[in-house]
């Protein structure tokens, strides 16, 4: 059967259809004319893979005698961090993770700061770490994140998980790259020999993505601002992962038939709604498959998260993480 067929053309698949059918695998599309692409539903594997942290979670009280806890410091009054910090403590929450939250004031100095990160750092009973960022322009962004314990990084932006990820031996990995990677898999791509665009080289998005597609063995393609003729570079892409910051920007026509195409892209229109940065509707036309935003890869960000915390309660107990 047609990987197609069970994606349902935009429609949602309940959740006992789509475990029942996970193993079918991708297949290249024929395109055509009134093609339109499959969506990689991120709503429904971020729940499905919740409810595993929730598993998790529960085993590891039941068997080692470890509560998973989070911690997570925000500081300041950014409306936009309150929210993330928000969403994340009540994700923890549904996941049975204990959440913990310290919210510190604008005011806070790095020294006060870097003081609760050690800490945390020494505290048996939590397992995760995040600050949120960003920081207020006092606070040196690199010398807290580096602050943090490699152990304890459920971000993955130490840069001791970024040297590790570097050797192909990931420890943690950010959250957003490797939300992706999860959505591949379950669509069953096979990214061997895939030629990969990746618009964007950030450190959270960009760069830790093109190592984890090289990893398995795509040929990849780093884009950014300096690029000469990105729609040529788009246009040659299997698989592209847009990650830019700029509402809309990848159009329709510069997607290649059959193409899978992932929108990392969160920006808020002025109505108060989220677009990502591509033409969903133009893309859909010519894409096999395509994420939406909201409800593609945002949810798995904050999933990943959960799973990242298990890992570090697991490491916590001698465990290895999982390659
Ligand atoms: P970022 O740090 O601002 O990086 C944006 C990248 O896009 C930079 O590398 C920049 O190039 C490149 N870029 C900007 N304009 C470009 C252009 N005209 N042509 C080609 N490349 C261009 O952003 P980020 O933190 O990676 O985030 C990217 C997007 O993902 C944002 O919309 C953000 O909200 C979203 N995001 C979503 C999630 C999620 O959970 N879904 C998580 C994180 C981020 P230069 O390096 O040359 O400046």
């Amino acid at each position: 059967m047609h990987l197609s067929s069970f994606f349902m053309k935009g429609r949602t698949v309940n959740r006992k259809t789509f475990a029942k059918k996970r193993t079918v695998k991708y297949t290249e599309k024929t395109m055509n004319s009134t093609n339109k692409a499959s969506i990689i539903n991120g709503k429904e594997i971020a729940l499905a893979a919740r409810e595993r942290v929730k598993a998790e979670a529960a085993s590891l009280r039941s068997k080692h005698g470890v509560d998973p806890a989070l911690v997570v410091v925000l500081v300041g009054t950014n409306p936009a961090s309150k929210v993330y910090v928000r969403n994340k403590g009540k994700a923890c929450e549904e996941a049975g993770v204990r959440s913990i939250q310290h919210d510190l004031p604008e005011e806070t100095t790095q020294a006060e700061l870097l003081l609760l990160i050690a800490r945390l750092n020494a505290d048996p009973q939590v397992h995760g770490i995040l600050v949120q960022l960003p920081l207020p322009g006092h606070i040196d962004e690199h010398i807290v994140l580096e602050a943090i314990s490699p152990r304890k990084d459920v971000d993955g932006f130490h840069p001791y998980n970024m040297g590790r990820l570097v050797a192909g031996t990931p420890q943690l990995v950010p959250c957003t790259p490797y939300g992706v990677m999860r959505m591949l898999e379950f669509i069953g791509y096979d990214l061997t020999g895939k030629d990969a665009v990746i618009i964007g080289r950030s450190n959270i998005v960009g760069k830790p993505m093109a190592l984890m597609l090289l990893h398995k063995s795509a040929t990849v393609t780093i884009c950014h601002s300096k690029t000469k003729d990105l729609p040529a570079k788009v246009r040659a892409a299997d698989l592209v992962v847009a990650a830019i910051g700029r509402e809309q920007f990848v159009k329709g026509g510069w997607i290649k038939p059959g193409a899978v195409v992932i929108d990392v892209g969160i920006n808020r229109t002025t109505s108060g709604g989220l677009v990502g940065e591509v033409h969903f509707d133009a893309a859909s036309q010519r894409a096999s498959f395509i994420t939406p935003v909201p409800g593609g890869v945002g949810p798995m960000t904050i999933a990943m998260l959960l799973e990242n915390t298990i890992t570090a309660a697991r490491l916590a107990i001698g465990h290895k993480a999982k390659a």
